[in-house]
């Protein structure tokens, strides 16, 4: 098949590098031209685990394409992918221009029957949109071309992409076309030779399952932290709570941690967007508004933490961040709740010296260059580099080799034997043992 992807993202690429892997030609169209410059000479936008390899090596073997103008595909394709954002708006609804435009550019250039498929995440009634978009733009061609809109949800995650797309739980497909049922069929099958998993369904059914996963798994999250604020005012340690309730089969161990927060470009987005669906249809959304309350209040936690500490006296003092991206394995710091912490440590007048295994870059244009030129903020390149002379070690993400640190090296770094976890991730005897000041997510402080 030859097909197009329209956005070269984390969900345009993966999709693109991974469907060109099983045989396919697949040209990948973005607007932005230093991204598609890149990717030609195999410099990629975003870290994932083994997309490299696969977009270098489809790239050499003539199967993956780059282009900025989806007019070099046209000819080639009939079946495109949309890939593109869906940013919040200020009142938190999916902003959908990106998608409209890119609806517009194929119906003003689409010579043939098409099918087009939605990957972005959008609200119940889009492909109804797109539909008419490129209806739109065909009448004004004086062109009759039946075409299929397309409802696919993406579910991979951020840092396991490549696995998640290559390996998928399920794919969900919304269409009541035929045609697009077969061609979504051909498409897919490499993927779940193993495992059918293929569901169909209604088009406005996936658009709306996309969006109750993502508020389903931030519904987890924020439950679980609310309980861990529970259990630090009641002597209960949040941990043991997870481990018990976790093995109830009707519960399972699965999204049921406590910490600092969700973050990324999807679960907040996602949860204020379906908020702002609910509203426009008069219903009043309770449940998610207190799931992303709740994680406003948590993405706080680890600040709040230090001022209780410090008596509300951060100013002067410095502070070892480890962990950037929103979660362990991707250079993602969009949402993330280090750039919550980081913020207010330095509007307190504190400075932070920050650490990740990857997202170092992210973070570079994430911060105002003014903080790096007066050094309150500064990332380091190594995990103990950031702790000399720290007043405190905060532990955001939690990538690996955070899990088991040298405790001895840390407490000779450090100006104080401070630790405030955000991610659980240390055993609270162990670490009294190694004579650590110690704050968890859900479980009392060490002294
Ligand atoms: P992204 O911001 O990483 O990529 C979007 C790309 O689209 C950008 O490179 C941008 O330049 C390009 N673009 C914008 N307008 C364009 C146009 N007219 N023509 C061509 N390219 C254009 O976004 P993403 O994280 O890949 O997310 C894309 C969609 O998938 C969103 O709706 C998101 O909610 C959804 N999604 C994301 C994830 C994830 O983990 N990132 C997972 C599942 C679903």
């Amino acid at each position: 098949m030859d097909i197009t992807v329209i956005g070269t993202g984390y969900v345009g690429l993966v999709t693109g590098a991974c469907i060109a892997e099983m045989g396919n030609t697949v040209y990948c169209v973005d607007t932005d031209p230093k991204k598609i410059e890149n990717l030609k000479k195999g410099i990629l936008p975003i870290y994932e685990p083994e997309l490299d390899t696969l977009v270098t090596e489809n790239h050499a073997a003539d199967r993956l394409h780059f282009t900025t103008t989806l007019k070099d595909s046209i000819e080639h394709s009939n079946v495109f992918f949309i890939a593109v954002g869906t940013p919040p708006g200020e009142d938190g609804s999916a902003d959908l221009q990106y998608v409209v435009e890119v609806a517009r550019q194929i119906g003003s250039l689409i010579t043939r029957p098409s099918v087009v498929i939605n990957k972005s995440t959008v609200p119940v009634g889009t492909a109804d949109l797109v539909q008419a978009t490129i209806s739109e733009q065909l009448k004004q061609r004086g062109l009759d071309l039946s075409f299929d809109v397309v409802s696919n949800p993406e579910f991979l995650k951020e840092g396991s992409a490549v696995n998640d797309f290559m390996h998928p739980d399920r794919i969900i497909v919304g269409t009541e076309s035929e045609n697009a049922r077969q061609v979504m069929t051909e498409l897919y099958a490499p993927f779940i030779r193993n495992r059918p998993r293929m569901m169909f369904m209604g088009v406005r059914d996936a658009e709306m399952t996309k969006y109750a996963a993502n508020a389903m798994l931030a519904t987890k999250i924020s439950f679980m932290n609310e309980i861990a604020g529970l259990c630090e005012r009641l002597d209960v340690d949040i941990e043991h709570v997870r481990l018990g309730i976790g093995s109830d089969q009707r519960i399972g161990y699965h999204f049921i941690y406590a910490g600092c927060g969700y973050g990324g470009s999807c679960f907040p987005k996602d949860v204020k967007a379906l908020i702002s669906i609910a509203h426009q249809n008069d219903y009043e959304p309770k449940l998610l508004q207190a799931v992303e309350d709740r994680n406003a209040v948590q993405k706080q936690s680890l600040y709040n933490k230090l001022m209780t500490h410090f008596d509300g006296e951060l100013s002067g003092k410095t502070f070892a961040v480890w962990g950037l991206a929103f979660k362990p394995g991707t250079d993602d710091m969009r949402e993330a709740p280090s750039v919550v912490l980081i913020n207010s440590l330095i509007n307190a007048g504190a400075k932070v010296k920050a650490y990740d295994p990857i997202a170092a870059d992210s973070a570079r244009r994430e911060f105002p260059e003014q903080w790096f030129n007066e050094q309150k903020l500064t990332i380091v390149e190594g995990q103990y580099e950031a702790a000399i002379d720290a007043d405190a070690l905060v532990l955001v993400t939690e990538w690996k080799p955070f899990r088991r640190p040298d405790f001895k090296a840390l407490k000779k770094l450090l100006n104080h034997p401070l630790i405030v976890d955000g991610r659980n991730q240390y055993d609270p005897v162990q670490i009294k043992r190694e004579g650590f000041t110690y704050y968890g997510i859900g479980r009392m402080p060490i002294n």
